[in-house]
């Protein structure tokens, strides 16, 4: 029988919720358990996909082709496992399956209301993913935070599933602040306090609190917390700030929180096999250089847009010692003035990232261009793939203004332009080419040296693709494609051998990168910028243009 962790936030947001639930997950992954995690969100979307990465992040994709909310690729990242669409929960399914029921006539002659047909679909669903992972601990974290009127079905559906499961099966965990305001440095639990007191108002007592701080909760705060709350000393955990995310299972491990845990869900004394964890962890911190990227894009307003590109990049640097710093390039500040695209010269390299709309597009297809003429390594992600395309078919290929119908209807040469699937789609949700797809890897390339395989899988999310009439014109030009899918009617990868690194895909590598194992694409890149820099320095200047090899797989 599965045992359950439900962790809810209180307080506010952005305390670090996922990675704390990750880190448990993890923790307990490291002591021989199967664990997964699930997520429940409370807005009425039916997915992620349809919501503006710049206001709630990300849109995680999983290779079933599931668009998630970004937690779900810090699980994956952590416990280094592919998860399904069904591991993240929404008001919006929720309801749509009973709304649904109701029209066929499921509960004819009832009243269909919130308690009991809502919580249970809730409850039906989250034992399902328990059920179909077959998993020793599921732990599902809530999104929001407590008191908000929209999160309250899951809270109820979760506090009746302490009743149905029993106390030895489920626990609650509590994340909270623990701030310091004052010169003095007094923590404060009076928002613990409050966020208890409102959890317990609707019947939940947790277990378990987590209080994010700066430094080691003292022991006078603990006792303060435990008084308060009713929850034991030893289960009141500190959440310390650390340089990389990657630390939190150990310094939650050091805090104690393996064991209260066990406890409570009678899972025996268990120890923590560290495997490669630890060694893991260690290389995000201990970097011996820095490279230094430019990321092009529009959605400069939140990191969190990119969250796995980020993460991508980093595990790219750790396997050879560096940290990747990413800074924000506007694209629609090339546009505005064309002579500060120059400014890419001061990065190891250049990023064009996943985007929609025509908004900046004109500066990734400077960027793109850019790159190439001054051999900065390149790497085009899905959106850059095809930007990176439109100007190579513009400047070197003299197609004159050669876009993307997404962009530009009625462009003389459309390059880039929509699968024929899609031309038929109506609905906005789920209607995009998502999730794994395995790709072909032309032989003799550069794909082919990174990879170091004839065929890979990879996910994606695009409704345009390259328009394989151009593709003649293009490799007479130099471009070589060097991966496909669907039979060789769908272009995946391209690469200009002639220069360093100038790789681009249509696929979104980052969403498969694990912290140990870097995917190949980013890893290329990264390496790629390190030669770049390494090449800088040895020439004692600034400029641009030196021959680099490429290719280590
Ligand atoms: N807008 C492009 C498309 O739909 C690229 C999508 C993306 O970058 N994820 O094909």
């Amino acid at each position: 029988m599965p045992k359950y962790i439900f962790v809810i936030g209180g307080v506010m947001s952005g305390l670090g919720k996922g990675v704390t639930s990750s880190s448990i997950a993890k923790l307990l992954q490291l002591t021989g358990l199967k664990v997964t995690c699930a997520k429940v969100d409370p807005y009425l979307n039916v997915d992620a996909g349809t919501m503006n990465p710049i206001i709630h992040g990300e849109v995680f994709v999983t290779d079933d082709g599931g668009e998630t909310d970004m937690d779900l690729g810090t699980y994956e990242r952590f416990l280094e496992k592919n998860l399904s669409r069904d591991h993240n929960i929404t008001t919006g399914q929720v309801y749509k399956a009973v709304i649904e029921a109701e029209r066929r006539g499921d509960y004819l002659g009832r009243c269909v209301q919130i308690i009991p047909h809502i919580t249970d679909e809730i409850k039906t669903r989250i034992r399902k993913v328990a059920q179909d992972s077959d998993v020793d601990v599921l732990l599902v974290e809530v999104g929001g935070t407590v008191g908000d009127i929209e999160g309250l079905p899951f809270l109820e559906a979760l506090r009746q599933m302490r009743l149905e499961e029993g106390a030895s099966n489920t626990v609650f965990v509590h994340v909270t602040l623990a701030p310091v305001l004052d010169a003095v440095g007094e923590q404060k639990t009076k928002p613990t306090q409050h966020s208890v007191q409102e959890l317990r108002r609707i019947g939940i007592q947790p277990d378990l609190i987590v209080a994010r701080c700066e430094r080691p909760l003292t022991l006078e705060t603990k006792e303060k917390i435990s008084l308060f709350t009713s929850v034991e000393n030893k289960c009141v955990i500190s959440n310390l700030d650390v340089e990389s995310v990657y630390q939190v299972p150990q310094i939650l491990y050091e805090e104690g929180v393996v064991e209260p845990l066990c406890e409570r869900l009678q899972l025996g004394n268990r120890r923590v096999n560290w495997d490669n964890w630890r060694e893991t962890a260690d290389s995000y911190t201990n970097t011996r250089g820095v490279v230094k990227i430019a990321m092009v894009g529009k959605y400069v307003s939140l990191r969190d847009s990119y969250v796995s590109v980020n993460h991508a990049l980093s595990h790219a640097g750790a396997k050879d010692g560096y940290k990747v710093n990413v800074d924000w390039v506007d694209a629609e500040r090339f546009e505005k003035q064309p002579e500060s695209v120059n400014v890419l010269d001061s990065y190891d390299g250049v990023l064009v990232p996943g985007g929609f709309g025509n908004r900046g597009s004109l500066g990734k297809i400077m960027a793109a261009d850019y790159a190439r003429r001054n051999t900065i390594p390149y790497l085009g992600l899905c959106f850059g793939f095809q930007m990176a395309i439109a100007s190579f078919a513009r400047y070197v290929c003299g197609l004159k203004d050669a876009n993307s119908t997404e962009l530009d209807e009625d462009t003389a040469n459309p390059v880039i332009d929509m699968l024929p699937e899609q031309k038929t789609v109506t609905d906005k949700g789920a209607s995009m080419r998502l999730g794994g797809h395995d790709i072909t890897v032309v032989e003799g390339t550069l794909a082919h040296r990174l990879y170091g395989s004839l065929t890979i899988r990879e996910r994606h999310r695009h409704r345009y693709e390259f328009n394989q009439q151009y593709r003649a014109i293009l490799e007479q030009h130099g471009m070589v494609f060097s991966g496909h899918s669907d039979g060789g009617r769908r272009t995946e990868i391209l690469e200009i051998p002639s220069l360093p690194f100038y790789f681009a895909t249509q696929f979104h590598p980052e969403y498969v990168s694990r912290p140990s194992k870097p995917d190949p694409a980013y890893l290329g890149f990264v390496r790629a910028t390190i030669e770049r820099q390494a090449s800088k320095t040895r020439s004692g200047s600034n400029t641009t243009g030196s021959a680099l090899a490429v290719s280590r797989s």
